[in-house]
């Protein structure tokens, strides 16, 4: 399986990176050693010293496809979580100011924390879907499906040009603002409507 994420999918959190508002949406990818399941706990890496957390829904491909038309993109994905897409913010940087790809920056084990998923079914509206991120019990990033520049089904339209889906593979769907640091004993805890979702560590 493999894990696309989207960047710059929410307005204010563009904004807050100094970055462009995108015309199409952007991806990139982490393999699948990036998984962390199970509420596992995230060592903190030594070759970072500013690791960012960044909260996601995540969806679950749940057929083979390529070339999606959005009116059937709906059907690709049964299932929804929340997964922290882990950034070493300031290798992050050094590959921007150099235009170098960012896999070392995101790409690294573990880097991709995800919980348990949710049937679609479950959804009152997978595409009004509030969800948001507390640290040591402290509100910090808060957001809502409604809010993406690309909504689900625009985004599977556009990777499926490039990128074959396959059952399994996991799709993050870009933060919302509010975006920080994380440090060793922080307890991250992430909600979608006000069922947690994700419950660990960092160690
Ligand atoms: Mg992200």
């Amino acid at each position: 399986m493999k894990i696309i994420c989207i960047g710059r999918n929410y307005m204010e959190h563009a904004h807050e990176m100094n970055s462009e508002v995108p015309e199409k949406p952007v991806f990139f990818m982490k393999p699948d050693t990036s998984l962390l399941r199970n509420n596992q706990p995230f060592f903190y890496p030594d070759f970072t010293q500013e690791l960012s957390y960044e909260v996601e829904v995540v969806l679950r491909v749940n057929r083979l496809g390529r070339n999606i038309n959005r009116r059937f993109a709906h059907r690709y994905y049964d299932a929804a979580t929340l997964g922290i897409d882990f950034t070493a913010r300031d290798l992050q940087r050094e590959c921007k100011q150099k235009g170098l790809p960012w896999e070392v920056a995101k790409a690294f084990d573990y880097s991709a924390p995800v919980g348990d998923f949710i049937p679609k079914k479950e959804l009152a509206d997978i595409n009004h879907l509030p969800f948001r991120l507390e640290i040591n019990d402290r509100l910090v990033q808060a957001g809502n499906t409604s809010e993406m520049i690309f909504s689900f089904d625009e985004l599977i339209e556009h990777v499926s040009k490039f990128v074959t889906f396959r059952t399994g593979d996991l799709i993050f769907t870009g933060t919302p603002s509010g975006v920080g640091q994380v440090k060793i004993g922080d307890r991250l805890k992430a909600y979608i409507e006000d069922r947690l979702i994700l419950d660990f560590f960092v160690r």
